[in-house]
């Protein structure tokens, strides 16, 4: 759905997903496998980039925030939020300059004036944003002076700089494909997270992924939907989208954020904060200094969930990989990422440019080699280090997150590029099929490796609080049957 101020422009809903099935890209493949769109995607990256735990927030309670995605090209150069002296568009601008120049901006809060007139300025080509809660409301929650008044002076100052300038500041929402989610809920329980944890607590009730889901669901319809109907409305007419409050528009709109946060609550709980897994180095890998150059859980949780979304894009029909590159610079910047930024990110397609029908799209299965299409996909990782709109700084530290463990293909770009840490499921690790191996992975050097699994010096710890449970208990016995320790013990009974 593509709704501006017209229900008018909510027309070229249409026009935009013919114009995608005649693309090059394959959506035409739809007949096989659901894809989300790139607009849906990039509208997904925003709301979940409001939720990037950083540091300084992690202290705090959680402080609401602007999540923001800066696209050139269809092709997304950063990834933003806003800090706490800092907007989301204030960020971007620092970040970008007039780099900005003919990007596509997606916003998770309609920008306030105070970024909106600097990102005109900056000359991008177009902004959309969520349709709830906009920017300006986070301000007045902060600083208690602030009235209404204040918000709607700005959204007066919001329309009058978008009537007077090119720029299309618009709601992108496209309506998911009817199966889209119960395709992203199946996928999600057979990743390779959710499998590892099944594998590894055979015991464990098979429906936890459906109640990690269940949580999400009920935590992003609460930050992300405006539960009371009426009250969406209100922010909808303050910032300038009366035309939507009509039905069936608003009805739609809703289905359509409805939609969009369900799916994303699938992809989250794919990746759960679950007991003590989480993404560790093989024990006896693990040395000290590894232990403090690896991200907090929370950090890589979210990223890997980045690129478990990305998967969702994929032209591979059988197995949708996402991969997604980030750095983190020597010190803090004013982002709200704090010292980590953007590199890029990728999923499994065919060479650019090429139409469905160009290349083949058989596996293993298929007898004749030939036919397989593993010549030609091009994969997460390769896609997101051609893609990548920054430079792999040597001095810095850099990660890849991969949704499944990197082939022997990749595993020698990803050193060889100079990241120095790969986060990846591990469920393939040391498997050889007829055209896809991953041998390499298991043993690469100079390289960390953090792989999901069961904490492993909780699993220590446990056993060693184990074994000390035993000799403590032959301790006890030992000084029990100890006479002199027997006095004692009656001596301070008497105290
Ligand atoms: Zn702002
Ligand atoms: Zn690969």
């Amino acid at each position: 759905m593509c709704g501006g101020t017209q229900p008018g422009q909510m027309q070229s809903a249409g026009d935009g997903r013919a114009a995608s099935t005649a693309g090059t890209q394959t959506d035409s493949a739809a007949g096989q496998t659901p894809r989300l769109s790139k607009v849906n995607l990039f509208t997904l990256f925003s709301l979940w980039m409001e939720l990037f735990p950083s540091v300084a927030h992690l202290k705090k309670s959680q402080v609401k925030k602007a999540g923001l995605v800066v696209v050139k090209n269809m092709k997304i150069v950063g990834l933003h939020c806003s800090s706490a002296e800092l907007h989301a568009g204030q960020i971007a601008l620092i970040k970008h300059g007039s780099r900005l120049k003919n990007c596509d901006l997606y916003f998770s809060r309609k920008p306030c004036s105070t970024c909106l007139k600097m990102i005109v300025n900056a000359g991008v080509n177009k902004i959309s944003y969520w349709p709830a809660d906009p920017e300006v409301s986070l301000q007045i929650e902060v600083s208690n002076p602030t009235t209404t008044e204040d918000a709607k002076l700005d959204a007066k100052a919001v329309e009058r700089l978008k009537s007077n300038s090119r720029v299309r500041v618009c709601v992108l929402l496209q309506p998911l494909v009817y199966y889209m989610v119960q395709f992203v809920e199946e996928t999600s329980c057979k990743c390779d997270f959710i499998q590892k944890i099944a594998k590894t607590q055979p015991g464990l009730n098979t429906d936890f992924y459906a109640e990690c889901r269940q949580e999400r669901i009920k935590e992003y319809e609460s930050l992300f939907l405006i539960s009371n109907e009426e009250r969406h409305k209100q922010i909808l007419r303050t910032i300038g989208l009366e035309n939507l409050c009509e039905n069936p528009y608003f009805s739609n709109l809703r289905q359509n954020m409805k939609d969009l946060i369900l799916l994303l609550a699938t992809v989250a709980a794919s990746v759960p904060a679950f007991e003590h897994f989480g993404f560790y180095c093989n024990g006896s890998q693990q040395t000290r200094e590894m232990y403090h150059q690896s991200l907090p859980q929370e950090i890589a949780r979210h990223c890997m969930i980045q690129a478990r979304l990305l998967a969702y894009r994929t032209e591979d029909h059988k197995t949708g990989v996402g991969a997604v590159i980030w750095a983190e610079g020597k010190s803090r910047s004013c982002d709200g990422t704090g010292a980590m930024y953007f590199i890029g990110c990728g999923y499994n397609a065919f060479p650019v440019g090429s139409e469905y029908a160009d290349f083949p799209h058989m596996d293993d299965k298929q007898k004749d080699r030939e036919i397989r299409k593993f010549r030609y996909i091009v994969h997460a990782e390769q896609n997101a280090l051609t893609f990548r709109c920054q430079d792999i700084k040597p001095e810095e530290e850099s990660m890849i997150f991969v949704t499944k463990c990197p082939c022997d293909e990749c595993v020698p770009l990803i050193k060889g590029a100079g990241i120095k840490q790969i986060y990846a499921g591990d469920v393939d690790v040391g498997r050889k099929k007829a055209d896809i191996s991953y041998m390499k992975f298991g043993e690469l050097e100079g390289v960390s490796k953090f792989t999901w699994q069961l904490n492993p010096s909780h699993a220590s710890d446990q056993e060693v609080q184990e074994s000390a449970a035993r000799e403590n208990g032959v301790q006890r016995t030992t000084l029990l049957d100890d006479p002199q320790h027997q006095s004692k013990k009656l001596c301070l009974g008497n105290h």
